[in-house]
């Protein structure tokens, strides 16, 4: 992953697939991240609770490198998502309030994934980073996104009639 010189907050790197990834972050403004030209804008949620504390290039180091976990880690989010909701689907639940909470469920594990990613990635100056921050808002982080993964799976066990 390489820094543009040109702006500071823009970021190109090739993906393990081979996909040039584009990522835009920036604090205090939207973040982007997506191939090429093809960006999609989301409000930084989850890396504002995450990076709470932290000073703005802190922010913005480790918001990228989260932005590109989920890039490089786009290939087994959509296994996972097609496996779960294909297991939902085939033990007939399949209204829509159950598959947006089976993607919701995905997507909590996209994020965990993606801080792993993150935290493998700058290794040490991740520790270093939160040294003197407050541990709350990432215990927060860590709590909401494991309970939306096994809560997908709990929908499914109950559908397979495992949980009574
Ligand atoms: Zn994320």
């Amino acid at each position: 992953m390489k820094r543009e010189e040109h702006a500071e907050e823009f970021f190109r790197g090739r993906t393990w697939y081979g996909l040039e990834a584009v990522i835009e972050v920036r604090s205090g403004f939207w973040h982007k991240a997506g191939f090429g030209t093809f960006l999609i804008p989301h409000p930084p949620l989850v890396n504002g609770l995450l990076r709470k504390g932290l000073s703005r290039r802190e922010n913005e180091t480790l918001s990228c490198i989260h932005e590109f976990g989920h890039l490089q880690t786009l290939p087994l989010y959509l296994i996972y998502t097609v496996i779960l909701v294909s297991i939902l689907i085939n033990n007939g639940h399949n209204s829509i309030i159950e598959l947006v909470l089976a993607l919701i469920s995905t997507h909590a594990f996209w994020e965990i994934i993606s801080e792993s990613y993150t935290m493998f990635h700058s290794g040490r100056l991740y520790h270093s980073y939160y040294r003197n921050i407050a541990v709350l808002p990432r215990l927060l982080f860590w709590l909401i996104v494991t309970f939306f993964t096994i809560g997908g799976w709990t929908i499914f066990m109950v559908d397979a009639g495992r949980i009574p």
